[in-house]
């Protein structure tokens, strides 16, 4: 929903807007970032808050490139919840405040800043970043898979971001045990159950509330966090713990039977880990990830690559700014010259 003209040619906005931090950024045509700014996702209020809090962000990442928004080509959003990209729409963001019901995100966003709106779902945003600039450059066809406090997925199919009809990738809750572990989703045995870093807590929790040793919580309170980051389970799993060891092996077992039915299904050659878990347990992981894959591939001797994202904590917010020259997400076709990178 382009309700404002931007300045075409103009450098572009990124917004990567996350349950607990707002990051923009501002690049240009080369995707170089000029600008950037943080701030905390507001807490109270409802989306009409959120989209302040976006202008603001914007507006000192904007200021930092020593311009405004109205000289932007634009603006592209990266956004939790049920993102309509061409109604210019979030709905349910359960993890935003008071974000119940659908709300016209682009239209009240490119009202507060003069420049046209994108929007993509978070994951989304940030797969599409590692296929143009990141650990997916030469690839037209791949899964990505952003394994954090969910766990989410992003298919880019032929070149072009695959939506759906807007749900597309939501990898982290294919069944991978029939009526297995509850999932936050309120439905059993998905990916998530077992590899979201949330779902992973409770059932650390539950295991040292029935009185078994673990160093997670030790480490968490030294650490001063007030949950148990892919920081801490990277802290615990080098001290030799054991209840960190078996969830992380069951998380990295229900990730790798996840990634190998799409793969079955869709026969891609390429997945990318993304998310804080994935970033910080890195590729020693997604090559552990890649070998227990082996076994539930239909055709193990033609395996992906499974490779962990490069663009690191801007990732999402770039991926975001690349909405605003390509809206459909469409993805550069494989060149002579990117298929050799
Ligand atoms: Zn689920």
């Amino acid at each position: 929903v382009a309700s404002r003209a931007g300045s075409p040619g103009g450098p572009r906005g990124g917004i990567d807007l996350g349950g607990t931090k707002i990051q923009a950024v501002v690049v240009t045509a080369a995707h170089r970032v000029v600008g950037e700014a943080r701030q905390p996702t507001p807490t109270h209020g409802g989306p009409e808050e959120v989209t302040a809090a976006l202008a603001e962000a914007i507006s000192a990442a904007a200021r930092a490139a020593g311009t405004d928004t109205r000289q932007l080509a634009g603006i592209g959003v990266g956004s939790p919840g049920g993102v309509d990209g061409a109604a210019g729409t979030v709905s349910n963001a359960r993890n935003l405040p008071g974000w119940d019901g659908t709300f016209p995100l682009a239209e009240r966003l490119a009202k507060r800043t003069g420049a046209p709106v994108r929007l993509a779902n978070d994951v989304q945003a940030t797969i599409l970043a590692e296929v143009r600039l990141g650990a997916g450059r030469g690839r037209d066809s791949l899964l990505g898979v952003s394994w954090g406090t969910g766990v989410g997925g992003s298919l880019v199919l032929e070149g072009r971001l695959w939506r759906g009809r807007g749900m597309a990738g939501e990898i982290g809750h294919m069944v991978v045990v029939r009526d297995g572990a509850l999932c936050t989703c309120g439905r059993h045995g998905c990916v998530e159950a077992y590899a979201g870093r949330a779902a992973m807590e409770l059932a650390a929790r539950r295991r040292a509330d029935r009185g078994e040793k673990t160093a997670l919580f030790r480490l968490m309170k030294e650490q001063r966090r007030p949950r148990l980051t892919s920081g801490v389970w990277a802290r615990a799993l080098g001290e030799g713990d054991d209840m960190a060891r078996e969830l992380m092996d069951a998380a990295v077992a229900a990730l790798a039977a996840g990634i190998a039915s799409a793969i079955n299904l869709l026969d891609l050659g390429t997945v990318i880990i993304a998310g804080g878990l994935g970033v910080r347990m890195g590729q020693e992981c997604a090559d552990r990830i890649a070998g227990e894959m082996r076994s539930h591939l239909f055709l193990p001797q033609r395996a992906p690559e499974v490779l962990v994202a490069e663009l690191g904590d801007l990732g999402g917010a770039i991926g975001a700014s690349l909405l605003v020259e390509t809206p459909d997400g469409i993805v550069r076709r494989r060149t002579p010259a990117a298929a050799r990178g």
